[in-house]
């Protein structure tokens, strides 16, 4: 039996967790942390009975005590929610499925417990990878990616010595809005951006990989979880999103994963690793898919890209002030007060306006990432 903690339960990827819970006897869930889709959320603690949950307000709390008086669970709210399911004795892994830099704190908690990591909240390794990474490796815990790309690179490294890899390849689909130019950005809609051509996801995330943003985190991720160097990282647009990633290793060999666009198998590669488990769902037909194309990506248009690498190269404070621009403008974006073209425009502004902290610290993040959000609030 394999004891699991799940922050952000209720989400796309938590939700897929669950499924593979489901789907395998020998998980079981001890802990549950949402943010405030309580209703979903009772659903998953009376299927899943995890001795501690947690959600977000005191009041959905209270509430959801009233709704759970049949069963023995301890329900705690905000933060120490997240920090005590993140270190709960029983659980040996965490899944940080939760979005943005909240998960920092319960991170840094369940490793210093001892726990493994399945990794999908990437915010934390972007804006803290100078703080994690070294802190697993002192604990001796495992970083185990969810994020497709960052599995398809793990994977592709089983059984490789580590110090033969060449260049790591990140594909991209390119999101809705490739090929297109800068003039026919101007007017696109919410909706349009929201159309993910190959991946079903968040809405955050769906509008980071339309920007290619999300292309940019994902660059910074594994530049932490692979101790790359960035000249090393390179992104290749695949629009069919057959290819997850490759490794390029020093004789010229390449090494990639393929497979139909599921998030549940990196989730499950995570949960089971070493091991690879059977799952049912479409498989890859050759015949059928005909070819597979490859692209340099548009980074004058898609600006976006630019400045994460920029962000990444700079390093420090500058990550998290692009990290949580990005965030306040999607935001803003979802709410429909700014345009597509916006979002990188409101990115570059902060970046621009910060004053960049060589190490920080957690606070200092913390309260980079306040700064950069009451700027943008000044502004909009
Ligand atoms: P969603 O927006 O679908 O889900 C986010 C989850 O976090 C929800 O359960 C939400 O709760 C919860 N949450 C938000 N704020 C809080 C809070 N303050 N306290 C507790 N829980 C909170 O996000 P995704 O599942 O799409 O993404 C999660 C992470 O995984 C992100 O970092 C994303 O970048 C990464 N990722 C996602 C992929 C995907 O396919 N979706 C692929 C690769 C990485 P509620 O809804 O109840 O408010």
């Amino acid at each position: 039996m394999k004891r699991i903690a799940i922050l952000g339960s209720t989400g796309s990827i938590g939700t897929q967790t669950l499924e593979i819970v489901r789907e395998n006897p020998d998980l079981e869930v001890v802990g549950l942390a949402a943010g405030a889709n309580i209703d979903l959320f009772e659903k998953q603690v009376r299927e899943f009975k995890p001795r501690l949950v947690s959600l977000r307000d005191e009041a959905a709390c209270r509430e959801l005590k009233v709704r759970l008086a049949d069963l023995d669970v301890e329900i705690i709210s905000g933060m120490d929610g997240l920090l005590g399911i993140a270190e709960m004795e029983e659980s040996e892994v965490l899944v940080t499925a939760i979005v943005g830099m909240i998960g920092i704190r319960p991170t840094i908690a369940a490793i210093n417990k001892h726990k493994d990591i399945a990794l999908a909240n990437k915010e934390t390794l972007v804006t803290a990878g100078h703080i994690i990474m070294p802190l697993a490796a002192k604990m001796g815990v495992s970083i185990l990616p969810v994020d497709s790309e960052h599995s398809a690179i793990f994977q592709s490294m089983q059984g490789e010595n580590r110090e033969r890899v060449s260049k790591l390849l990140i594909t991209a689909s390119g999101g809705p809005f490739r090929g297109r130019t800068r003039k026919e950005l101007e007017n696109v809609r919410l909706e349009d951006a929201l159309k993910h051509p190959n991946w079903s996801m968040g809405s955050k995330i769906t509008i980071d990989s339309a920007t290619l943003v999300n292309k940019g985190l994902e660059v910074m991720e594994a530049k932490w979880l692979f101790d790359m160097d960035l000249e090393r990282i390179q992104v290749v647009v695949h629009p069919q999103s057959i290819i997850h990633s490759m490794v390029e290793y020093v004789d010229g060999g390449i090494m990639a994963q393929l497979g139909t666009p599921d998030m549940k198998l990196p989730i499950q590669y995570a949960l089971f690793y070493p091991d690879r488990r059977p799952m049912e769902g479409k498989r890859v037909d050759f015949y059928e898919l005909g070819s597979i194309t490859f692209e340099r990506p548009d980074m004058e248009t898609f600006t976006g890209l630019k400045l994460a690498l920029r962000a990444a190269a700079e390093g420090g404070s500058l990550p998290t002030v692009f990290n949580a621009a990005n965030e306040k403008a999607v935001s803003l974006f979802l709410d429909r007060k700014v345009s597509f073209l916006q979002i990188p425009e409101i990115i570059e502004m902060c970046m621009d306006n910060h004053r960049k902290i060589e190490n920080p610290d957690v606070d200092a993040i913390l309260r980079t990432e306040q700064e950069t959000y009451e700027l943008i609030h000044s502004k909009f």
